[in-house]
């Protein structure tokens, strides 16, 4: 028999190649860069170790818990809450007495947070097909203008990488179920450690690493260099625009994004939070070091700083100097990702486009390492069930 051929070695890629290895199927993995994990990946410059883009694992995501070793990982974690303004905002469900004491909520907002706690009581599907966005969803509480305008819009922001909050209400509150029961953190060695996991579960001879796939049909896949290979079948476990491209589909605009990070002198530790801005050059950032001080050299202190548009250097930096009186910030490195995530969207025409071909990818779910693995898992389990 001809063994199962995945196109891309990104979380969903790697997620399909393991299930199908579980289950004793024949595969080999096409990726076109020299390294697995896609949109997940790390760096190491100067003692560094840098995320391609700001990016956190949420341990409450079932195939997150489903799915990796999580004590392996060796994970730092985030306190649950934010830095708002001078204002520390903390989970109330994890610390109810700091609610008392919080400037930020008026009594309005206290009883807008109470009506969507009641609401995640129940199971929340993160997409439940209602056509309602995050903005009108936020618009429809009558919550405060400082609170809706500093924290919860920044916040969002900073989830969907994306100003206008148009991906759907019910993502909203699927991701607050996350965030309120759920704790964010990064792996010791970096986000890196993700892919690197699932792919240590793999055997080597099966990762075929700077290989491109130029074209495909639900049989077969050509290599750049002309050659065709045959399998029993193709999952094709691409990022959106490769996918459209690949499948004469019109590519859909992607929600970019920019992290620079800064290194500093290191000082007095903080509560290990993510703190919200919300300003044009600098929506949100964070003291990588708070969390985990194997980030950075002996001495320094790791800032990230995630702006949308297009900022340059100096205006980030401007910006966070602003927050950070007293520091001297030195630019560390950059990363411009301008395929970051994806909108929401049932993305029928390119499904309907596939002929044949089994599609896996976090646009098919929505845009996560909840909704990567998933894809990744349901597009396995239909080539085994044909099988
Ligand atoms: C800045 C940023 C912040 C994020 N924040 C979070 C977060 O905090 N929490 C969270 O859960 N998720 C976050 N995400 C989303 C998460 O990283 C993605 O949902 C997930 O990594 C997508 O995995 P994927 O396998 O679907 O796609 P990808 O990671 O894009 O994988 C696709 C793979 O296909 C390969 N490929 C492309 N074309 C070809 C070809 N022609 N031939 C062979 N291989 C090819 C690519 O090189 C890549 O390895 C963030 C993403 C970014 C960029």
């Amino acid at each position: 028999m001809k063994p199962i051929l995945i196109v891309g070695g990104g979380i969903a890629g790697l997620q399909a190649a393991n299930i199908l290895h579980q289950n004793n199927a024949d595969f080999i993995l096409f990726e076109k860069q020299a390294s697995l994990g896609g949109r997940i990946s790390s760096s190491k410059k100067d003692g560094f170790i840098l995320d391609r883009g700001f990016q956190v694992l949420q341990t409450s995501y079932p195939e997150v818990q489903r799915s990796l070793d999580l004590t392996a990982l060796k994970l730092s974690y985030f306190e649950s809450g934010a830095m708002v303004k001078d204002q520390l905002f903390y989970n109330p469900l994890r610390r109810p007495f700091e609610l008392f004491s919080s400037t930020i909520l008026s009594f309005k907002d206290l009883f807008s947070l109470t009506r969507i706690w009641f609401k995640l009581q129940a199971h929340v599907p993160a997409l439940d097909g209602n056509k309602q966005t995050t903005q009108e969803l936020i618009e429809s509480y009558s919550f405060s203008e400082r609170f809706k305008n500093e924290f919860l819009t920044p916040f969002f922001q900073g989830v969907f990488l994306q100003k206008s909050l148009t991906q759907p209400a019910s993502l909203f509150f699927y991701y607050l179920q996350q965030f309120l029961y759920g704790n964010a953190a990064i792996p010791a060695g970096g986000m890196q450690a993700i892919p690197d996991q699932m792919a240590s579960w793999l055997p080597v001879d099966k990762l075929k690493l700077n290989q491109e796939i130029t074209a495909l049909d639900a049989k077969s896949i050509t290599l750049k260099s002309g050659e065709i290979i045959e399998g029993e079948a193709v999952i094709l476990a691409v990022d959106l625009p490769v996918v459209a491209k690949l499948l004469n589909e019109n590519i859909p605009a992607t929600l970019g994004s920019k992290t620079f990070y800064f290194s500093a002198k290191s000082s007095v530790k903080q509560p290990a939070l993510l703190r919200l801005v919300g300003e044009e050059h600098l929506l949100h950032f964070t003291c990588l070091t708070d969390v985990n001080p194997g980030l950075a050299p002996k001495g320094k202190s790791l800032y990230s700083a995630t702006s949308l548009g297009g900022s340059s250097e100096k205006e980030v930096k401007a910006a966070l100097e602003k927050q950070l009186p007293g520091q001297k910030l030195t630019l560390v490195s950059s990363f411009d990702i301008p395929h970051s995530l994806q909108q929401v969207d049932g993305y029928e025409a390119i499904r309907k486009s596939s002929n044949g071909i089994v599609l896996a990818g976090d646009y098919l779910e929505f845009p996560s390492l909840q909704g990567a693995l998933y894809s990744g898992r349901k597009a396995a389990e239909e080539v085994l069930a044909k099988s």
